[in-house]
C-alpha cells in the first residue's frame, strides 16, 4: 500500500493502473476509521481491482463553533486498517494540498441541501460537495463509494455527479451499526459510556417508525410525535429534527405510501449525532 500526501504523487499511482487496465474505486473519508467505513473498502474491493481511500478532514464543509479542530486523527490506526482492507493507496493531503489559495469556486446542490441538515449546518453540503468534486478530479475514480448513513450526503452527491455527468458511477453501502443499534461513528468516540447507552434511543425512535408504517399508520405527524417521545425519555437528548421525506426530493411527505426516508439528528453531550432509516410503505 502506497500513502499518497500530494495531488501529484495520488495522479501518478492512478495513472499507472488506469494505463494497466483497472477499474479505480475512491472511498472518501475523514479518518478516524471504524466497521463502518471498512464496509465502504470491502465493496470497493471487491467491485474494483485498484482502491484508493482518501483520508482529509475537509475544512470546507465545517461551520464555524463545529468539531474541526477536535476532529480523532488516528493515522497510524486508520493505515493499519487499509492496509487489512487491500486498500491499494492511501490519499491523505495536508489542507494546503487541496485548498493552497482561497477557494473561489464552489459547487453547489440546490434544493436537497435545503432541509434536514442543511437547515442547521448551512455550508456543509456546498463544502462536502466541493472537496467530492476535486477529490473526483484528483483520483479519477469508476466508483466512488459512500455511507447510507449520511443519507442527505449521498442523494446530495449522487444528483451532482449526475447534473454535472460526472463519469463515475456512486454506490451507496448500507449503515453498519453497533450490536445496541447505534450506529457506528466517528463521532462516538466523544461519548461517555452513559451517553453511548442514551444514544441508542436514536435506532429505537427509528425501529418505533418503522413498526408503526408497517402497523398501517400513515400520518407522518402522528408517527414523528411517537419518535420524539421516545427520544426524550433520554434528557441527555437535545432533539436537532425528526423528519419524514421523499426519497428523491427530501421534501416532508404528510401521508406515507410508497418509500420514505425517515431522519433524525440529535446532539448528546459533545456530539451532533444523525441516523436514519428507509422504509417503504408500499411492502
Ligand atoms: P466520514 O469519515 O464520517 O466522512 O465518512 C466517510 C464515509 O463513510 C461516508 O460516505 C459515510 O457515510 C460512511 N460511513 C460513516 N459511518 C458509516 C456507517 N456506520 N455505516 C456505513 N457507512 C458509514
Amino acid at each position: 500500500m502506497e500513502v499518497a500526501e500530494t495531488i501529484v504523487s495520488v495522479r501518478s499511482l492512478v495513472g499507472a493502473a488506469r494505463r494497466r487496465g483497472k477499474k479505480v474505486g475512491l472511498v472518501p473519508t475523514m479518518g478516524a476509521l471504524h466497521v463502518g467505513h471498512v464496509s465502504l473498502i470491502e465493496a470497493a474491493v471487491k467491485d474494483c481491482d485498484f482502491v484508493v481511500v482518501s483520508i482529509f478532514v475537509n475544512p470546507t464543509q465545517f461551520g464555524p463553533g463545529e468539531d474541526l479542530e477536535k476532529y480523532p486523527k488516528p493515522f497510524e490506526a486508520d493505515l493499519d486498517i487499509c492496509v487489512r482492507a487491500g486498500v491499494d493507496v492511501i490519499f491523505a493531503p495536508a489542507p494546503e494540498q487541496m485548498y493552497p489559495v482561497e477557494n473561489f469556486t464552489w459547487v453547489t446542490v440546490e434544493k436537497l441541501t435545503e432541509p434536514l441538515c442543511g437547515r442547521g449546518r448551512p455550508t456543509h453540503f456546498r463544502g462536502v460537495t466541493t472537496v467530492c468534486t476535486k477529490l473526483f478530479n484528483i483520483v479519477g475514480p469508476d466508483v466512488a463509494y459512500f455511507g447510507q448513513k449520511d443519507a442527505q450526503q449521498a442523494i446530495v452527491v449522487k444528483r451532482m455527479a449526475a447534473d454535472l455527468n460526472m463519469p463515475l458511477e456512486i454506490v451507496v453501502c448500507p449503515t453498519v451499526r453497533e450490536p445496541s443499534g447505534l450506529a457506528v461513528s466517528s463521532r462516538n468516540q466523544y461519548l461517555s459510556d452513559q451517553e453511548k447507552e442514551d444514544a441508542t434511543n436514536i435506532h429505537k425512535s427509528l425501529e418505533e417508525c418503522r413498526r408503526m408504517i408497517g402497523g398501517g399508520v400513515a400520518q407522518a405527524g402522528q408517527i414523528i410525535a411517537g419518535m420524539r417521545a421516545i427520544l426524550e425519555e433520554v434528557p441527555s437528548i437535545e432533539i436537532e429534527y425528526v423528519s419524514i421525506v421523499d426519497t428523491e426530493s427530501l421534501e416532508s411527505v404528510e401521508e406515507i405510501s410508497g418509500r420514505v426516508l425517515i431522519a433524525v439528528a440529535v446532539r448528546i453531550g459533545p456530539a451532533r449525532l444523525i441516523d436514519n432509516i428507509l422504509v417503504d410503505a408500499g411492502e
